[in-house]
Protein backbone atom coordinates (compact mmCIF):
# COMPACT_ATOMS: atom_id res chain seq x y z
CA UNK A 1 0.00 0.00 0.00
CA UNK A 2 1.54 3.32 -1.07
CA UNK A 3 0.27 7.48 -0.87
CA UNK A 4 -0.48 9.23 -3.96
CA UNK A 5 3.19 9.92 -4.36
CA UNK A 6 3.79 6.01 -4.27
CA UNK A 7 5.70 6.03 -1.02
CA UNK A 8 5.18 2.49 0.86
CA UNK A 9 3.40 2.62 4.31
CA UNK A 10 3.81 1.24 7.17
CA UNK A 11 0.70 -1.11 8.85
CA UNK A 12 -0.21 2.13 10.54
CA UNK A 13 -0.44 4.18 7.19
CA UNK A 14 2.84 5.94 8.21
CA UNK A 15 5.11 6.93 4.82
CA UNK A 16 8.28 4.95 5.25
CA UNK A 17 11.32 7.14 4.00
CA UNK A 18 12.69 6.13 0.97
CA UNK A 19 10.87 3.39 0.29
CA UNK A 20 8.44 3.45 -2.89
CA UNK A 21 6.19 0.92 -4.79
CA UNK A 22 4.91 0.48 -7.98
CA UNK A 23 3.09 -1.74 -10.52
CA UNK A 24 1.13 -5.12 -10.04
CA UNK A 25 2.81 -5.45 -6.55
CA UNK A 26 1.37 -1.89 -5.07
CA UNK A 27 -1.96 -0.34 -4.81
CA UNK A 28 -2.44 3.29 -3.64
CA UNK A 29 -4.42 4.51 -0.72
CA UNK A 30 -8.00 4.64 -1.69
CA UNK A 31 -7.42 4.95 -5.51
CA UNK A 32 -6.68 1.46 -7.07
CA UNK A 33 -5.85 1.36 -10.70
CA UNK A 34 -6.09 -1.47 -12.75
CA UNK A 35 -2.97 -4.32 -12.43
CA UNK A 36 -1.62 -3.21 -16.02
CA UNK A 37 1.27 -2.06 -18.05
CA UNK A 38 -0.22 1.21 -18.58
CA UNK A 39 -0.69 1.77 -15.09
CA UNK A 40 2.80 0.53 -14.53
CA UNK A 41 4.95 2.44 -17.28
CA UNK A 42 3.29 5.15 -16.00
CA UNK A 43 4.06 5.40 -12.44
CA UNK A 44 7.82 4.52 -13.22
CA UNK A 45 7.92 7.32 -15.44
CA UNK A 46 6.67 9.55 -12.73
CA UNK A 47 8.53 8.00 -10.19
CA UNK A 48 12.21 8.56 -12.66
CA UNK A 49 11.29 11.94 -12.69
CA UNK A 50 10.39 12.93 -9.23
CA UNK A 51 13.71 11.28 -7.82
CA UNK A 52 15.56 13.01 -10.11
CA UNK A 53 13.74 16.42 -9.17
CA UNK A 54 14.52 14.98 -5.84
CA UNK A 55 18.40 14.84 -6.11
CA UNK A 56 18.68 17.65 -8.33
CA UNK A 57 16.57 19.81 -5.19
CA UNK A 58 18.03 17.96 -2.02
CA UNK A 59 17.08 20.95 0.32
CA UNK A 60 13.45 19.90 -0.56
CA UNK A 61 11.13 17.32 0.47
CA UNK A 62 9.61 14.96 -1.68
CA UNK A 63 6.15 16.31 -2.01
CA UNK A 64 7.54 19.98 -3.07
CA UNK A 65 9.17 18.58 -5.90
CA UNK A 66 6.25 17.20 -7.52
CA UNK A 67 2.62 16.49 -8.08
CA UNK A 68 0.67 13.35 -6.89
CA UNK A 69 0.72 10.86 -9.21
CA UNK A 70 -2.35 10.97 -11.53
CA UNK A 71 -2.87 8.09 -14.13
CA UNK A 72 -4.19 9.17 -17.72
CA UNK A 73 -6.34 6.15 -19.12
CA UNK A 74 -4.96 6.59 -23.19
CA UNK A 75 -7.57 3.34 -23.80
CA UNK A 76 -7.83 -0.51 -24.23
CA UNK A 77 -6.73 -3.37 -26.01
CA UNK A 78 -7.68 -6.74 -26.36
CA UNK A 79 -6.70 -9.78 -28.52
CA UNK A 80 -10.45 -11.72 -29.21
CA UNK A 81 -8.60 -14.22 -31.46
CA UNK A 82 -8.88 -14.97 -34.82
CA UNK A 83 -6.47 -12.48 -35.78
CA UNK A 84 -9.13 -10.02 -34.72
CA UNK A 85 -8.70 -7.55 -31.74
CA UNK A 86 -10.47 -4.81 -30.13
CA UNK A 87 -9.60 -1.13 -29.47
CA UNK A 88 -11.11 1.58 -27.73
CA UNK A 89 -9.06 4.95 -27.11
CA UNK A 90 -12.17 6.88 -27.00
CA UNK A 91 -10.24 8.78 -24.08
CA UNK A 92 -8.31 10.25 -26.36
CA UNK A 93 -10.85 10.64 -29.35
CA UNK A 94 -14.46 9.66 -29.34
CA UNK A 95 -13.95 8.15 -33.20
CA UNK A 96 -10.63 6.24 -31.38
CA UNK A 97 -12.87 2.89 -31.47
CA UNK A 98 -12.22 -0.20 -33.89
CA UNK A 99 -12.53 -3.67 -34.47
CA UNK A 100 -11.41 -6.94 -36.38
CA UNK A 101 -8.52 -7.02 -38.31
CA UNK A 102 -7.15 -3.48 -38.83
CA UNK A 103 -7.89 -3.08 -34.98
CA UNK A 104 -5.81 -6.25 -35.00
CA UNK A 105 -3.09 -4.63 -37.05
CA UNK A 106 -3.23 -1.77 -34.59
CA UNK A 107 -3.17 -3.87 -31.61
CA UNK A 108 0.39 -6.21 -32.91
CA UNK A 109 2.10 -2.38 -34.43
CA UNK A 110 1.41 -1.46 -30.23
CA UNK A 111 3.38 -4.16 -28.95
CA UNK A 112 6.08 -3.82 -31.03
CA UNK A 113 6.52 -0.19 -31.05
CA UNK A 114 6.52 0.08 -27.48
CA UNK A 115 8.43 -2.58 -26.62
CA UNK A 116 11.96 -1.29 -25.44
CA UNK A 117 15.19 -2.42 -26.15
CA UNK A 118 16.35 -3.20 -30.10
CA UNK A 119 16.75 -7.21 -29.36
CA UNK A 120 12.81 -7.56 -28.20
CA UNK A 121 11.96 -5.70 -31.89
CA UNK A 122 13.72 -7.85 -33.19
CA UNK A 123 12.40 -10.61 -31.41
CA UNK A 124 9.03 -10.39 -31.07
CA UNK A 125 8.19 -10.43 -34.84
CA UNK A 126 10.68 -13.67 -35.01
CA UNK A 127 8.38 -15.52 -32.11
CA UNK A 128 4.93 -14.16 -33.63
CA UNK A 129 6.22 -15.89 -36.80
CA UNK A 130 7.69 -19.17 -34.98
CA UNK A 131 3.95 -19.25 -33.46
CA UNK A 132 2.37 -18.60 -36.96
CA UNK A 133 4.13 -21.80 -38.44
CA UNK A 134 4.27 -24.32 -35.62
CA UNK A 135 1.70 -23.17 -33.46
CA UNK A 136 1.59 -22.28 -29.45
CA UNK A 137 3.89 -24.03 -27.05
CA UNK A 138 1.32 -26.38 -25.22
CA UNK A 139 2.43 -27.54 -21.82
CA UNK A 140 0.97 -30.41 -20.26
CA UNK A 141 0.84 -31.29 -16.37
CA UNK A 142 -0.88 -34.50 -15.27
CA UNK A 143 -1.13 -35.31 -11.25
CA UNK A 144 -0.48 -39.25 -10.10
CA UNK A 145 -0.55 -40.69 -6.96
CA UNK A 146 2.00 -43.21 -5.30
CA UNK A 147 0.72 -46.01 -7.38
CA UNK A 148 1.50 -43.95 -10.52
CA UNK A 149 -2.23 -43.93 -11.39
CA UNK A 150 -2.91 -40.65 -13.30
CA UNK A 151 -6.17 -39.03 -11.22
CA UNK A 152 -7.57 -38.29 -14.31
CA UNK A 153 -8.54 -42.00 -15.06
CA UNK A 154 -5.81 -42.66 -17.38
CA UNK A 155 -3.11 -45.38 -16.78
CA UNK A 156 0.11 -44.85 -14.90
CA UNK A 157 3.35 -44.68 -17.06
CA UNK A 158 4.10 -49.02 -15.85
CA UNK A 159 0.68 -50.11 -17.37
CA UNK A 160 0.86 -48.42 -20.44
C1 LIG B 1 -1.10 -13.07 -19.44
C2 LIG B 1 -1.06 -11.59 -19.14
C3 LIG B 1 -1.49 -10.68 -20.10
C4 LIG B 1 -1.44 -9.32 -19.85
N1 LIG B 1 -1.87 -8.45 -20.81
C5 LIG B 1 -1.79 -7.14 -20.60
C6 LIG B 1 -2.18 -6.23 -21.61
O1 LIG B 1 -2.60 -6.61 -22.70
N2 LIG B 1 -2.09 -4.90 -21.34
C7 LIG B 1 -1.62 -4.44 -20.15
O2 LIG B 1 -1.52 -3.22 -19.97
N3 LIG B 1 -1.24 -5.28 -19.17
C8 LIG B 1 -1.32 -6.63 -19.37
N4 LIG B 1 -0.92 -7.49 -18.38
C9 LIG B 1 -0.49 -6.96 -17.10
C10 LIG B 1 0.96 -6.48 -17.19
O3 LIG B 1 1.79 -7.52 -17.68
C11 LIG B 1 1.41 -6.08 -15.80
O4 LIG B 1 0.49 -5.17 -15.25
C12 LIG B 1 2.78 -5.41 -15.83
O5 LIG B 1 3.74 -6.29 -16.40
C13 LIG B 1 3.20 -5.02 -14.42
O6 LIG B 1 4.52 -4.58 -14.46
P1 LIG B 1 5.41 -4.68 -13.17
O7 LIG B 1 6.70 -4.04 -13.53
O8 LIG B 1 4.67 -4.18 -11.97
O9 LIG B 1 5.60 -6.24 -12.89
P2 LIG B 1 6.31 -7.40 -13.84
O10 LIG B 1 6.21 -6.96 -15.26
O11 LIG B 1 5.68 -8.61 -13.37
O12 LIG B 1 7.82 -7.26 -13.41
C14 LIG B 1 8.28 -7.75 -12.18
C15 LIG B 1 9.68 -8.31 -12.43
O13 LIG B 1 10.27 -8.59 -11.16
C16 LIG B 1 10.93 -9.82 -11.28
N5 LIG B 1 11.05 -10.36 -9.91
C17 LIG B 1 10.08 -10.93 -9.15
N6 LIG B 1 10.57 -11.29 -7.96
C18 LIG B 1 11.87 -10.95 -7.96
C19 LIG B 1 12.92 -11.06 -7.02
N7 LIG B 1 12.71 -11.60 -5.81
N8 LIG B 1 14.14 -10.61 -7.34
C20 LIG B 1 14.36 -10.03 -8.56
N9 LIG B 1 13.40 -9.88 -9.50
C21 LIG B 1 12.19 -10.33 -9.20
C22 LIG B 1 10.07 -10.66 -12.20
O14 LIG B 1 10.82 -11.70 -12.78
C23 LIG B 1 9.65 -9.61 -13.23
O15 LIG B 1 10.57 -9.51 -14.29
C24 LIG B 1 -0.96 -8.86 -18.62
C25 LIG B 1 -0.52 -9.76 -17.64
C26 LIG B 1 -0.57 -11.12 -17.90
C27 LIG B 1 -0.09 -12.09 -16.84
Amino acid sequence: MTDEYLRVLDPLGQVIPNVYALGDCATIREHELPQTAQVANQQAIWLRKALNKLAKNPEKSFTDVTQPFNFQNFGSMAYIGNWEAVVDMTKINEKAKESGRLAWVFWRSSYLTMSVSIRNKMLIPMYWFMTWVFGRDVSSFQVYDKRKRFLNGVEGPEQL
